[in-house]
């Protein structure tokens, strides 16, 4: 342990910190969260996580990378301390109505995952990182997840600033100094430093300011890190209520969760719960007013909706196509989006350039569609597709772009199946099989 985060954590915990220290030299526990709209979760688990339904704790690390139930968005692994956003929400935010909702810091997309699960048909997530591959791996987990009502960009969070006032929940789960995964990552505190701290704290306070700018008139904000000092913590939710004028929102969770409250916000230590360290303050917007931006202007930046025979060939394929709205670049990429939630997305498109919808359809050619990875992955999915059955072995090859042996297949596109979970395209030939599984997303190594 650094010697100068030992004194700190000494400092913070008292005559709990050889506990602490003690839960540090145990091994993480494993953790999923199910993904309700395409599964019912895990036959056998090691219990469910206290402070959110969907949570699972496994008795062992199985290798995920070679279910293929992981692959179809069954679930996500999530640390088990993360999910309690899903409590905190459930108090704060009336998730019945229509809201538009930001997650400014998202890759690889365990929070967005969490959020999209919860929000009501007609609410629309703009799912949001800055760094260009980790924006892809967020793209993929989300499209994974299958959700129609999600939007996915790659801007730094200044970007946003013309879109003051307009979102009813922002989640900044903060770049920060890691300390709550020392456990898991050993590599991680060979980084940190006291002066490290000091520059993480900077920059969330740079991008917090950017967030509580964002903020609709009662809407809340959601600050976290997986870190335990109050330098990023405590004082930049301090400074939130303070300097930035939100006004702290108080969270119950009840004492035998083993969460302990701070003068501000919410910490989980190791010793303490069934997971990682972890941080987390709320906050709302009292007064101030709405701003809309005008959607007219997206138009015009490249994108345009799809009309005409188009939009027949592209609505067979969802299954309430109808309800859909479709979206075409300049290089002919389609994208669908629930009707419900297209006034969000157009009023955010005038503003953010590197923004699409997550359901991407494919393309046409020759008035066929070719399908889109994300498409086959979508809850949205036609249920009158044909399909075809993969056994497990079967469905990692598929996932491994390899061809299948199907004799049998028919002529045509033909979703691939795991256990009834879709996990990409097959177009028969008639004497042989194509996998149109993307090259991006295959499964690399050897097994
Ligand atoms: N919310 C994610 C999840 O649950 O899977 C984890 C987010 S991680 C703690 C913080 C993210 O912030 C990283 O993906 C990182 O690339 C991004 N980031 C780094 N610098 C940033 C900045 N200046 N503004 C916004 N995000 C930044």
């Amino acid at each position: 342990m650094h010697p100068d985060f030992r004194i700190q954590m000494q400092a913070q915990l008292g005559a709990a910190f050889a506990d602490f220290a003690d839960a540090l030299t145990q091994p993480a526990p494993v953790s999923i969260r199910a993904n309700r709209h395409k599964w019912t979760g895990p036959a056998q688990h090691d219990g469910q996580v206290p402070w959110c339904k969907n949570g699972y704790y496994l008795a062992e690390r199985p290798p995920f990378t070679l279910d293929p139930l992981l692959h179809a968005g069954a679930y996500y692994v999530q640390e088990a301390s993360s999910m309690s956003i899903a409590h905190a929400l459930r108090q704060l935010v009336d998730l019945e109505n229509p809201l538009l909702a930001l997650d400014l810091a998202a890759a690889p997309g365990g929070k967005s995952t969490l959020l999209a699960g919860m929000l009501s048909a007609d609410s629309l997530l703009i799912a949001n990182e800055v760094i260009r591959n980790r924006y892809q791996a967020l793209r993929h987990n989300l499209a994974r997840w299958g959700l129609p009502n999600v939007a996915v960009s790659q801007h730094d969070p200044e970007d946003f600033a013309p879109l003051a006032g307009s979102f009813d929940l922002v989640l900044v789960d903060a770049p920060c100094s890691g300390e709550g995964l020392f456990r898991k990552d050993p590599d991680a505190q060979k980084e940190w430093s006291p002066a490290q701290v000091g520059f993480c704290a900077a920059r969330q306070r740079r991008i917090l300011a950017q967030a509580a700018a964002l903020m609709a008139p009662g809407g809340v904000l959601v600050y976290s890190t997986c870190t335990y000092n109050d330098e990023e913590n405590a004082a930049n939710a301090a400074w939130l209520q303070e300097v930035a004028g939100l006004e702290y929102a108080p969270v119950n969770w009840p004492s035998e969760w083993g969460v302990e409250e701070r003068r501000w916000g919410y910490q989980f230590y190791p010793h303490r719960v069934r997971g990682e360290g972890f941080y987390v303050a709320c906050f709302r917007r009292v007064g101030g007013g709405r701003l809309a931006v005008g959607g007219g202007r997206a138009v015009a930046r490249g994108g345009r909706w799809a009309v005409g025979s188009g939009r027949e060939v592209l609505e067979r394929w969802l299954e309430d196509g109808g309800d859909f709205g479709f979206w075409q670049n300049k290089q002919g990429g389609l994208w669908a989006l629930p009707r419900a939630v297209e006034g969000y997305f157009v009023e955010a498109a005038g503003v953010l350039r590197r923004m699409e919808p997550i359901l991407e359809m494919g393309e046409i050619k020759g008035g066929d569609l070719i399908p889109a990875g994300a498409l086959a992955l979508s809850t949205a999915l036609a249920k009158a597709i044909p399909a075809t059955a993969l056994d497990r072995e079967q469905a990692i090859r598929f996932l491994r772009k390899e061809d299948p042996q199907l004799p049998d297949a028919p002529k045509g596109w033909l979703a691939a199946q795991y256990e009834g979970h879709t996990l990409g395209w097959l177009k028969g030939l008639g004497n042989r099989v194509n996998n149109y599984f993307p090259k991006e997303w295959r499964i690399l190594g050897r097994f």
